[in-house]
This record gives structure tokens, C-alpha cells and sequence, in this order.
């Protein structure tokens, strides 16, 4: 009996914002008070239960929920990272291939048309005059039809990313976002961590 009277007291407690005094009945997955914004619970997110500033473990599911949350993040951090880097080392091929490809499409056509100009001292009819544009347009195609595949060669990426970059560089950039998102919630079950962590062992004297 006295058990169940103890639980109804600390229940009663927890449902008053420490700071302002304002009832709290829901918390749903909330972990501050409506009205002051102090923060009143954990969140733990192996079952999604929100605890009390004062519980070491989960009360629904007993976890260490801190360094569970500073676990899960972590391996979200280093995963994201991990992808994060393998697009940037081929964003950076990218660039050359494109850098490539760009000095190739005004090179060619130049030096074809160049090459073929001693026609218009040599020939004595129009097609003659209009070879040094026919080579530099021929020169113009073959860039446009394998210029990529021959840049993306020469860097070694492969084809298939060059083709697909835009989607590639969006996934990335939403990985970019995701992977802030990380590791705010990181920092927070950290610090959360290392707060209870230096308060505990006061917690464990009283
Ligand atoms: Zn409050
Ligand atoms: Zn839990």
C-alpha cells in the first residue's frame, strides 16, 4: 500500500514544471515544459518513453537511454560521414572530368580548324573554303557524343556516376542536412550524459 502511495506522490510531482509550476498532464514525446521551455525529460529512443531528469535508466524498457542515444547517433554520424566522404573524393573527379571535357570541346574544333586552314590557300572551290568549319564541327560532335566517356576514363569514375550526378549530388546534399540533424541530437544525448554522469554520484549519496 505504502508503495502505491509513494508512486501517486512522485507521480504528482513529476507532473509540475519544477521552474514554473505549470501542470503538465500529456508529454507525449515532449521533453520541455509548454510554457517555461525547461527541460523536464529524456527522450529514449529505443522505446520512445520520456524520463525523468533523474532516472539513470529507462523506466519503461531499463536501458542506459543517454548512452543508448549517444550510441545510435554516433553510428548515424560515422555512417553518414562515411558516404559524405566517398561523394566528395567523386565530386572531386567530377570536376575534373567536366574541367576535361570543357578544355576538349574548345580545343578540338580549334586545332581541326587550324589544321585544315592551309585549304583556303590550296583549294580553288567552296568545298575547300568550308573544310577548316566542317573539321571543327566534326570536332565539335566527337567531343559532344564521347567527351564525357573519355574524361570520366581518364579520371576513373565511372561512367554511370557521371550520368546520374544531379541525382547524386541531391542525395548528398540531403545526407548533408541529415547528418546536422545527427549530430545536434548527439551533442544533446552527450551532453546529457556527461550531465548526469558528474550530478550521480550526488544522486547516489541522498
Ligand atoms: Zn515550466
Ligand atoms: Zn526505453
Amino acid at each position: 500500500m505504502l508503495r502505491v502511495d509513494v508512486k501517486k506522490i512522485t507521480a504528482l510531482e513529476m507532473a509540475r514544471c519544477p521552474n514554473c509550476s505549470h501542470a503538465i498532464d500529456q508529454m507525449g514525446k515532449r521533453t520541455h515544459c509548454q510554457k517555461c521551455n525547461r527541460q523536464l525529460t529524456v527522450l529514449c529512443i529505443s522505446c520512445q518513453t520520456n524520463n525523468s531528469l533523474l532516472f539513470s535508466n529507462c523506466m519503461k524498457c531499463d536501458c542506459d537511454f543517454r548512452l543508448i542515444g549517444v550510441e545510435y547517433y554516433s553510428k548515424e554520424v560515422a555512417k553518414l560521414d562515411f558516404d559524405l566522404k566517398e561523394f566528395y573524393r567523386l565530386e572531386e573527379l567530377y570536376k575534373k572530368a567536366t574541367n576535361l571535357e570543357r578544355i576538349w570541346r574548345l580545343t578540338l574544333p580549334s586545332a581541326l580548324f587550324l589544321l585544315a586552314t592551309p585549304c583556303w590557300f590550296l583549294s580553288n572551290n567552296v568545298w575547300g573554303l568550308l573544310l577548316p568549319f566542317d573539321l571543327a564541327f566534326i570536332g565539335y560532335l566527337i567531343i559532344k557524343i564521347y567527351g564525357k566517356k573519355w574524361a570520366t576514363t581518364k579520371v576513373k569514375l565511372p561512367l554511370e556516376y557521371a550520368k546520374h550526378w544531379k541525382a547524386i549530388s541531391l542525395e548528398a546534399k540531403r545526407q548533408e542536412v541529415r547528418k546536422d540533424e545527427m549530430e545536434k541530437q548527439l551533442d544533446y544525448y552527450s551532453r546529457e550524459l556527461s550531465c548526469f554522469r558528474q550530478k550521480s554520484p550526488d544522486l547516489n549519496q541522498t
